[in-house]
């Protein structure tokens, strides 16, 4: 890999430590913690220089975007998956060019993706996104309405549920972040309890990433950290997110 690209290296192997560090703190099994690189904002050239460093899964917030680099990576063989909020209107690109889809947080969502899947021939894997905090500015399930999504979701055969997806509220108060993600944690339980397989959680980013481990996390979704800030502020893909 050419020298102009030797600080994402470097990024990519100090995440990989903090991970580590963090599992270690926590009593767990750094194999038990996957980093899904989240690649929104950047270009394919810096997402191929990704791959060569070993990431092959990218989180994307916009359907748009997945499209836009779709075709100039697909010799990459990447697997995009879905983390931001999704209008139904969009299922139909995202059952052609994603693997998998975080943000699933309504049935009129998951049976328009069903249909589309069966349309095209495909299976992702989903998770459910549920809202684990008041922040107006978080999508996702209310958490008294997931067991019975979860049970109406047996009926999409090419949803494979594979866990629950959350955003923690934005804050200072590391209380207050860290109940967001042992909400998760609870919630993932129950269902497993309830029979359902959904042990994944992908909960952490950049910010919050040690205690989403501390509470569980199997996946924490990794943006600035890997590859620098970005050009837009958050409220871009939050839209009621105060700046
Ligand atoms: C942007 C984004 C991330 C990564 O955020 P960073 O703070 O840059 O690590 C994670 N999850 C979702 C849903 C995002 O939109």
């Amino acid at each position: 890999m050419d020298n102009d690209n030797a600080w994402l290296a470097d990024n990519w192997a100090q995440i990989r430590r903090r991970v580590d560090s963090a599992c270690h703190e926590a009593g767990r099994d750094p194999a038990e913690v996957a980093i899904l690189p989240v690649s929104k904002t950047f270009g394919p050239d810096l997402i191929r220089a990704g791959v060569a460093l070993g990431m092959r899964r990218f989180g994307e917030n916009k359907v748009q975007e997945i499209r836009d680099k779709f075709a100039p990576l697909e010799d990459c063989d990447v697997d995009w998956v879905m983390i931001g909020h999704l209008q139904t209107n969009k299922a139909k690109d995202v059952a052609r060019l994603a693997s998998e889809v975080q943000s699933l947080d309504r049935l009129e969502l998951a049976q328009a993706l069903d249909r589309r899947l069966q349309h095209e021939g495909r299976a992702i894997d989903v998770l459910v996104q549920v809202k684990t905090s008041a922040e107006p500015s978080k999508y996702g399930l209310p958490p008294e309405q997931l067991a019975g999504f979860l049970s109406a979701l047996r009926g999409c055969d090419t949803l494979r549920v594979r866990g629950l997806m959350t955003l923690a509220i934005h804050s200072t108060e590391t209380e207050e972040v860290r109940g967001c993600f042992r909400l998760l944690r609870e919630l993932r339980d129950q269902s497993v309890l309830q029979g359902h397989d959904v042990q994944g959680l992908s909960m952490g980013m950049s910010g919050d990433f040690p205690l989403a481990i501390a509470e569980g996390a199997t996946e924490v979704r990794i943006g600035t950290a890997i590859f620098g800030k970005r050009a837009y502020p958050d409220s871009y893909y939050w839209p009621e997110a105060k700046v």
